[in-house]
């Protein structure tokens, strides 16, 4: 049975995150999508931007993240990072890097020294995916994925994928999660089709970064998402040339979600006992 479309979100405007990060918001939380989104909650697209080579880094400076975990998916252009824990490095394209904020770390992302100093393309995605209950406060940790980790199977003609997390075609993607999901990105040069197959009762989020695609006989355009029910199973569609698109299917976590800032908790009370332990420096600090 084909999965239905619940709803559809484009956003044409872009804002600066820092002065690094001039994203697309495509998916925020909201009492009206949490339940059909969970575990994901949050999606922001740096759609191809061209930057002058400088002396000057941009970024995002020292900021907190408690209660789930940041997905960074590098295509164009590369991020460092540095955090409390100790952690750092470079996001470089084609890598993803996959950070539990757990109980909480402090951090900063900026353009790469290196990227500054040339200038070029950037292009990038931060998904934030939620943490059940009983993982929000664990402590922090990275996994830094590697393009050449990730594998990249043909699904159909002129269309790859690359899969981060979990299983499909009996194949497993690099990232470890704490609840069942998936996590693929797509890619085709030319006109194609695409179909899959997903467990019943999961959430499912197409977001379309380039080119578009044609779904029971809508179209869809370019930095948007298109949420599907949890009903049915099997989607399938036509991609334009040029298509470039990241699928997101996860078991739903069914707790609320209470998000405030850079903090995903399940009470507001835990979302005030967050802001007081970043205050107080007990989320740690940069060096
Ligand atoms: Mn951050």
């Amino acid at each position: 049975m084909l999965k239905r479309v619940f709803s559809f979100h484009t956003q044409k405007l872009r804002h600066w995150v820092g002065d690094g990060f001039f994203v697309h918001g495509l998916l925020r939380p909201s009492k009206e999508i949490n339940s059909i989104i969970s575990p994901f909650i949050m999606i922001d697209y740096a759609s191809p931007k061209k930057f002058l080579k400088s002396d000057f880094v941009r970024g995002v400076g020292e900021h907190p993240h408690r209660g789930f975990e940041t997905v960074t998916f590098a295509y164009q252009g590369e991020i460092q990072h540095r955090d409390s824990a100790g952690g750092g490095g470079i996001i470089r394209p084609g890598d993803v890097q996959w950070m539990t904020a757990g109980s909480g770390i402090v951090h900063d992302e900026y353009h790469s020294k290196n990227f500054s100093n040339k200038g070029g393309f950037f292009e990038m995605v931060q998904l934030w995916i939620n943490l059940p209950k009983k993982y929000k406060m664990i402590s922090p940790k990275y996994q830094h994925i590697e393009k050449e980790t990730i594998p990249n199977i043909e699904i159909s003609k002129n269309i790859n994928m690359r899969l981060i997390a979990g299983t499909f075609f009996d194949k497993s993607g690099p990232a470890k999660t704490f609840t069942n999901m998936k996590i693929i990105d797509f890619y085709g040069k030319f006109k194609s089709n695409i179909e899959l197959s997903l467990k019943e009762k999961t959430n499912t989020i197409l977001l379309i970064l380039n080119g578009e695609i044609k779904l029971q006989g809508t179209s869809y355009l370019d930095k948007s998402v298109i949420l599907f029910e949890q009903e049915g199973r099997d989607i399938k569609f036509d991609t334009s040339d040029n298509f470039k698109a990241i699928l997101l299917n996860g078991e739903p976590i069914d707790e609320p979600v209470i998000s405030h800032g850079p903090f995903v908790m399940n009470t507001f009370e835990e979302i005030e006992k967050a802001l007081h332990d970043y205050k107080t420096g007990k989320m740690g600090k940069l060096l």
